[in-house]
């Protein structure tokens, strides 16, 4: 069996096989060029819905083990997030093992864009941590599979407006769940952080009458928040002791852990951060002992994913915010079944995606008819692939 060491630790191996086993991963592709210095993986986990859709991350991974492991977990992620946003697509990642302050080249990524396209369609890939959109341009030279390009060539451009709103829907159908009515005016809202998503949600809050805290490690931030919208400012090492409705995290993952849920008096945590739970299941609990509603990131935040999802059928804003306003009834069902079913809310999120890629997944049972057969062998043939008779 093959097995990867992690050297740091020699007792901890990954048995590659019985990991794909585990989860119902499909592929596992290990892309290498030593002349440009190109180690990749790309994992994909599940196409039941579609192609797998997941980021490029670059990071100084301490051990090849590691960075299996971190694509693996990190494609089947994707699959969930794109089945509950009701997407058609896939879960996948890819990561490349190297520093992204001083490995990236041109030859790096152009090379590791011809690994993408040899997989015809099966992965389409995007930016993700230590990887930006310049990095995507060059990847895009040597392959059609990559999303999240710029607007000035063609592409979605920036997903933060996408992903407010929906963080903004969701918000509103968890104090819905919590309140009996969906309405911020009033509601006392913490944000943390002052980037991107935060200035866009900011603005839908304070247009609804809620009273908006934000803080951020670069004050100046903060306060351009607090200028144009009249939020008000709160330092960063405060903003979990306030006596607010809703914390909002917009900075970092993490951040819901030992040392900050019990200062929290907050009644609703909804926010567009990645992975706020430091453990997923001790502090989702920790959560629910202390009468804490809980709107799961990965949903909550599916605008990013919502919006380059949409570039792969031809970019339109439009069509794009009319799906992240969606995230309001996903919110609503998730909360709903946690209920029914007592369980967690990223429990009734996971039972809610892997329910749709069996439904989804069965349609695929039935044969089509002819016309789908046609189609794909005049694609065939407007490629040239067919013999002349
Ligand atoms: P951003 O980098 O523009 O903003 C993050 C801000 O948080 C920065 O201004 C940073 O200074 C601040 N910050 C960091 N640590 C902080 C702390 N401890 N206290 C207060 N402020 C702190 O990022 P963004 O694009 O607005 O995304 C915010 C979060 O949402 C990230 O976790 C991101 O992964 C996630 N997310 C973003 C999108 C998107 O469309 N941009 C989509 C899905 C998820």
């Amino acid at each position: 069996m093959t097995n990867f060491a992690v050297q740091s630790e020699p007792s901890t191996a990954v048995n590659i096989f019985s990991e794909l086993e585990k989860h119902d991963y499909e592929q596992l592709i290990f892309c290498s060029d030593p002349k440009v210095g190109l180690k990749a993986i790309i994992a994909i986990h599940n196409t039941t819905l579609g192609p797998a859709l997941g980021g490029t991350r670059m990071w100084s991974y301490h051990s090849e083990a590691e960075s299996i492991v971190d694509a693996l977990r990190l494609a089947r992620g994707m699959t969930y997030k794109a089945a509950v946003a009701r997407l058609n697509l896939g879960g996948g990642k890819a990561v490349i093992i190297g520093d992204s302050k001083t490995d990236k080249s041109e030859a790096l990524f152009r090379t590791y864009g011809r690994f993408v396209e040899g997989l015809a369609g099966r992965y389409i890939t995007a930016e993700d941590v230590g990887t930006n959109v310049r990095d995507m341009e060059w990847v895009r030279m040597e392959t059609k599979y990559v999303t999240g390009i710029s607007r000035a060539l063609g592409g979605s451009g920036d997903p933060s407006p996408v992903t407010a709103l929906g963080v903004y829907m969701g918000m509103k159908a968890a104090c819905s769940e919590r309140y009996g009515n969906d309405s911020l005016n009033r509601k006392k809202i913490v944000v943390q952080g002052a980037g991107h998503v935060a200035y866009h949600l900011c603005g839908y809050l304070r247009s609804e009458g809620a009273v908006v805290y934000v803080s951020d490690l670069y004050e100046e931030k903060a306060r351009r928040i607090v200028n144009e919208y009249g939020a008000i400012y709160v330092a960063p090492d405060d903003v979990y002791d306030q006596d607010a409705h809703i914390f909002c995290p917009a900075a970092l993952g993490g951040v819901l852990n030992d040392e900050t849920i019990p200062r929290m008096r907050f009644e609703i945590i909804a926010g567009c951060a990645n992975n706020q739970l430091k453990d997923e299941v001790v502090h989702e609990q920790m959560l629910i002992d202390r009468d804490i509603l809980y709107a799961p990131d990965f949903v909550i935040n599916a605008g990013g994913l919502i919006n380059v999802a949409n570039e792969l059928e031809g970019y339109n804003q439009e069509r794009a915010l009319a799906q992240a306003r969606e995230i309001y009834d996903v919110i609503k069902d998730i909360l709903s079944i946690a209920k029914r079913k007592k369980i967690t809310p990223n429990s009734a999120a996971i039972h809610l995606a892997e329910d749709r890629l069996a439904k989804i997944g069965q349609i695929k049972s039935i044969y089509a008819g002819h016309s789908s057969y046609a189609g794909r062998l005049g694609e065939m043939n407007a490629r040239g692939m067919l013999l002349k008779t």
